[in-house]
This record gives structure tokens, sequence and C-alpha cells, in this order.
């Protein structure tokens, strides 16, 4: 190859991002479909008592403005079951038409037949086969189940559950794996137990007439290395919908990290139509934090714009006051709580990039790289903060009304930018 023809990027640079779209069989669940290459959705659960109309109804719409598509609610026993249409009714006064899911345990066979107004509000019923009953009435549950969402026309998610495998798959497939010569360890038995549980009770799904297009599958565990296997492995046996998600993830950063971590890896290999954080909130902490996870995974991984985002530098020794984190904080902050306001206004808005740098080092730099970019002063730097606009030095901020100067910069950019005229065309 002469010099002329070599090309200068090398193609591995060039082919940079996630893998395609692992195709599978859409699924309607209420305004929302998941799977079949649609956008992955993200979901999220309550944890209000459901019997308690209000309080879930007002915990549903602060997830679903949070950016929740789809959300899942307990129910456990007849109160629950009588309040779903109540919630339903809710949330449709306050203009949200988020489809919900009932989370069924046990008895959900039971609450679906002896309150069909709850399995109508409902747009999808969650089933663990692990837990639909015991024994023989294991099937007739199942079934129940299944035939009652065929009637109302839902979709359904069957969601194994490593904490609540079905024993007798289980204790099977141990036994048959103890026969063999070189039999496997107990864990990756478990592993497969998990994938056979959710395919097997799928086929059974299928077998009592619910179409494909209905099913949604998931099989979560809490160990990172776990959830890859598991799914990575139900992706290649069949085209089910996938939901993702690590169960127990935890608290705080190791939630996120354990769940980004795994569903990452998945996601990239284009495994995964709809996802949930399972973050155990923080005493006082605030149940929408998994949403703005999921959201931020999905974002940053180039998989979806939710929200402007705001690259910030982690800050060293060379910037030793503390003006720079609270400008990214505070940006942040505005970005977020204008968004329900410039989404209405500026379509496109979600694209916006922002940098706030602590120094001379990156911060021109990464700033030309973003839409608008701010470097701060370091220690020891002249006082000013030199402002890009489109990879352009566009002015010099300075003195005490720097962050509301920035802020107001920020605002005018995006009425500029993504801002409609009465005509429709962009200003
Ligand atoms: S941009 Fe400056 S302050 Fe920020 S991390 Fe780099 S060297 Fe440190």
């Amino acid at each position: 190859m002469t010099a002329e023809t070599a090309p200068i990027v090398a193609p591995e640079l060039e082919a940079a991002g996630p893998q395609e779209r692992r195709l599978t069989v859409p699924v309607r669940v209420g305004s929302v479909v998941v799977g079949g290459g649609a956008p992955v959705v993200v979901q999220s659960m309550t944890n209000t008592d459901t019997a308690d109309a209000e309080a879930t109804a007002r915990q549903v719409a602060a997830l679903a403005r949070a950016g929740s598509e789809i959300v899942r609610i307990t129910v456990d026993r007849d109160e629950s079951a009588r309040a779903v249409p109540e919630i339903r009714e809710r949330l449709a006064r306050m203009g949200l038409d988020t489809p919900l899911v009932g989370d069924f345990h046990y008895n959900g066979h039971l609450l679906l037949a002896n309150f069909p107004d709850c399995a109508e509000a409902l747009a999808k019923y969650r089933i663990n086969p692990g837990n639909v009953g015991f024994g023989n009435k294991r099937d007739r549950h199942f079934a129940t189940i299944v035939e009652i969402a065929i009637k109302h026309d839902k979709p359904v998610r069957i969601g194994a559950n490593w904490g609540s495998l079905d024993d007798d798959l289980l204790t099977r497939l141990m036994d048959e794996n103890a026969k063999l010569a070189r039999p496997a360890d107990a864990r990756a038995v478990t592993r497969e137990a998990l994938v056979r549980s959710a395919l097997l009770s799928a086929a059974l799904a299928e077998e009592i007439g619910m179409k494909r297009e209905k099913i949604i599958l998931s099989a979560k565990v809490s160990a990172v290395q776990d959830l890859i296997t598991v799914y990575a492995e139900l992706a290649r046996r069949a085209d089910y919908a996938l939901h993702l998600g690590l169960t127990e993830a935890g608290m705080g950063s190791k939630g996120i990290v354990a769940s980004t971590a795994a569903m990452g890896v998945l996601l990239q290999q284009g495994i995964g139509d709809t996802i949930r954080v399972s973050l155990t909130p923080e005493p006082g902490g605030d149940r929408t934090r998994e949403v703005t996870v999921a959201q931020e995974m999905l974002q940053t991984m180039g998989l979806r714009t939710f929200v402007p985002l705001v690259a910030a530098c982690p800050g060293c020794g060379r910037t030793t006051s503390t003006t720079f984190q609270e400008l990214a904080f505070e940006v942040q902050d505005y970005i977020r709580t204008s968004m329900p306001e410039w989404k209405k206004h500026y379509p496109g808005v979600e694209t916006l990039n922002v940098a706030v740098m602590g120094c001379i080092v990156n911060g021109p730099g990464e700033s030309k790289h973003a839409d608008i970019g701010i470097s701060l002063p370091g220690t020891g730097e002249f006082p000013t903060a030199p402002v890009y606009i489109d990879g352009k030095k566009a002015m010099t901020l300075r003195g005490p009304t720097l962050r509301e100067d920035f802020k107001k910069i920020v605002d005018d950019y995006v009425q500029r930018r993504f801002g409609v005229t009465r005509a429709g065309a962009a200003e």
C-alpha cells in the first residue's frame, strides 16, 4: 500500500460505538414499544404501598416526570389490586398515560381473576415463574395468568430471578449434572436453570396461546459476571424482547457501578430492549435517582439522548478554589430544572453539550469540543474565564456575577439554536 492509499484512521477507530442492536420481537406495552429495534426503554418501580393509591400515583408521576417510560407497581394483595384502577385514574387527571406494570408473586392468578378492573388498568403483568405456585399448581397458576393476559390483550414479562428460582427445575438440573463424568460447577448449573426457567415458561405461555409479540423475558441476578453470561445466552437462544436489570444492585455508588458495568457490557453487544436500575434509595433519598442513572447510562453510551450533559474535569491541585465545582453543579442543576420548559419550546435541546473546566491545561481544548464551554482560572492563573461557543472563543467572564452570566449565555444559546419561529423555521 502506498503512502497515498494508506488510510489515516485505523478501521477499529472508525467503527467506534455499540454493536448493532440485536433484533427482537417488538412488544407494545401501552403506548410504548419494547424491542424490535425501538430505542431502549427506561423503566422503574415504585416503593410505596400500592394500596395507598394517592401516594403511589404521586410516586409514579414523579418517576414518569423524571423520564421513566414504564413504571412497575407491586400488586400483592386485594387492597393493592383494588387500588390499581384508582391509581390509573389519578394519573390520567395529572395528564400522564405512563404504562403501569403489575408485579405479581404467589397470588397473581387470584388477584387478576378477582379484580378484572385491575387486570384491565395494567399495561403488562410481570410473572415470576419461580413464585407462581408449587408442584403441579405452578403450571395451573401460570396458565391462569397467561389466559387472563390473553383475554385482556396484555403482554407479560416472564421474569426469572436468581433469588426465587424454580426449585424443581434447579434440583433436576443439579441431579443430572451430578451424574455426568465431568460435572459443571454448581454456579454454572444455576445460570443454566435461570435461562431455562425463562425460556421454558415463555414456551409454555406460547403453547397456551400467547403470541410471541406479547412476551418480554428477564433473568435477573445480583452479580455482574452472572448477569452478562445469562443474558448473552438468553439472547443467543431466543428472540424475545429482553428486560435488563441487575437485581439487588445495592445502594449509592455501589449500585450504580454494578448496574452500569453489567448493563453497559450487554448494551454494547446490542443486547437489551428495556432497562431498570434497581437502586436501594439512601435514607431520605429520591426514588427518581434510578431513572436519572438509567438515562445517563444510555446517553453516555450514545444509545439515547435525554438531557444536555455537562462535561466537567475532575479538578486537581491546579484548581484549589471551589468555584469550578460549584459552577459545574449549578449548571447541571440549572439544565435539569429548565428541561421540562425547554423541551416544549426548543426541539433537539437534549443534544446540547456544555463543558465546565478547571484550568488552562485541558480547559480551552475541551471547551472547544462542546457547544458552550467555560475554562475557569486555575490557581495562580489570571482570574478570568474564557467562554467558547461552537468551538470559538466568544467572550471572557470575570467577577462576582460569573455564574449568573454563564447561565444567561447558556439560555441565550438554547433560544438562538433550538428556538423555532412562528413559521416553523429555526431562528
Ligand atoms: S483541566 Fe486543569 S483543573 Fe481540571 S483536571 Fe485538568 S489540569 Fe486539573
